[in-house]
């Protein structure tokens, strides 16, 4: 079985590899086909596009966009971006300049309680890359304020811990048909990771399916296999498509690894068929 993983980041937000060193790993690999899907940004795809070409390795343009409910974050995977799209263009840069409010508040908020960050040394650690989390989470941890990342999130940086502050993004009502218009297909990830309640979780998908929503992302590194199932049954009664990926991070998340996650993910090109035949449907342009 050819494998594919759908969902990925670079050093362009909040992985570790260039996007040459993901492609090289995807070859080595053996998979087919990676989507790259950095947050709030689409600055990693035209280098993964080329080194997809010269690994063999089908690359789909993609990006996976923050926004908030009432109950807290969605995040939506828009899978073959334009080229050139002034107003997804747009989007993404106010996603990144909201992003950057966020992080400063969050990193003041740290400061206040004993950990001395400046702005400037987390930004120096994402690079040219969209900032976040992870990134003060590795500041915090090269001053020696925790042992390890995970430790990070579980003492400051997760919902609900003391440095934490919520992104103040967009509802997914607009994100998704931002990414529509733009002629994307549109997965919501990792459904069931944030613990919402299954009624209105699935009263929600519905909505956004008539939005526009194209697909869940059932199989994900922190998804059961009870999480899977209850996707597959809602895209089922939704007529939507199924999506996964690995949500690798490099050494930002060490134990996720490319095309396999925690281990046990085999995403097959079936997939991405379907998604494919869907395009199709729809008359948007599939590009192979
Ligand atoms: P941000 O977009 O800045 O809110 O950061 C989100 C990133 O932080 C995502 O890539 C998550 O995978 C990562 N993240 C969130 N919670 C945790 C956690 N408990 N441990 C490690 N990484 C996390
Ligand atoms: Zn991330």
């Amino acid at each position: 079985m050819q494998r594919i993983d759908l969902h990925t980041h670079t050093v362009f937000s909040d992985g570790t590899d260039l996007p040459c060193q993901l492609l090289k790993q995807a070859k080595a690999m053996g998979l087919a086909a990676i989507a790259v899907t950095d947050h709030d940004t689409c600055e990693g795809l035209a280098a993964a596009e080329a080194s997809g070409q010269a690994e063999g390795v089908q690359v789909i343009r993609g990006c996976k966009l923050s926004s908030m409910t009432e109950r807290g974050e969605m995040h939506i995977l828009g899978y073959w971006l334009p080229y050139r799209s002034a107003p997804l263009e747009d989007l993404l840069s106010r996603l990144r300049a909201q992003r950057n409010v966020r992080n400063e508040r969050m990193v003041e908020k740290l400061c206040s309680l004993g950990c001395r960050l400046s702005m400037e040394e987390v930004q120096n650690l994402a690079g040219q890359g969209t900032c976040g989390r992870p990134h003060m989470a590795r500041a915090l941890l090269a001053h020696g304020y925790v042992r390890s990342l995970s430790e990070a999130f579980e003492r400051y940086l997760a919902s609900g811990r003391p440095a934490y502050v919520p992104k103040e993004v967009l509802s997914p009502d607009e994100v998704i048909p931002s990414l529509v218009r733009a002629g994307a297909t549109v997965s919501l990830a990792h459904p069931l990771l944030h613990g919402y309640p299954e009624s209105w979780l699935f009263a929600t998908i519905k909505r956004l399916r008539d939005l526009g929503l194209d697909a869940l992302e059932a199989w994900h590194s922190e998804h059961k296999p009870s999480d899977v199932h209850l996707c597959q049954a809602w895209a089922q009664a939704l007529g939507l498509d199924l999506t996964g990926g690995s949500d690798y991070h490099g050494s930002n998340k060490p134990n996720v690894h490319l095309g396999t996650g925690r281990g046990n993910l085999q995403l097959s090109t079936a997939i991405l068929e379907k998604l494919l035949r869907r395009r199709r449907a729809q008359g948007r342009l599939v590009k192979v």
